[in-house]
């Protein structure tokens, strides 16, 4: 289980990874490239090859439920998030 703090003070903690709050960040050239595979990956024996190659570029996004900050894991470390919120107009 992996649990985030906002800056807000609102703890998301993840139990499923089926939680409103979790996304997935991925460029989309890699999408893209990843679909190209599927062809391939179908045929493959290990089914768990589309989800290593996915999990190559993706990064865990948590949108906070109580401030609507995105915090997105960090270029840097993993276990870090850079926290965004969204501007004025
Ligand atoms: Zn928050």
């Amino acid at each position: 289980m992996s649990k985030i703090l906002c800056k807000c003070g609102n703890m998301m903690a993840v139990h499923t990874m089926e939680e409103d709050f979790l996304y997935d960040l991925i460029p989309q050239k890699a999408l893209m490239d990843i679909v190209g595979k599927w062809k391939n990956i179908r045929a493959d024996i290990y089914p768990d090859s589309l989800t290593n190659l996915y999990n190559q570029f993706r990064k865990d996004v948590y949108i906070c439920p109580v401030c609507n900050r995105l915090l997105i894991e960090s270029d840097e470390d993993p276990n870090l998030f850079d926290s965004y919120v969204k501007e004025a107009k």
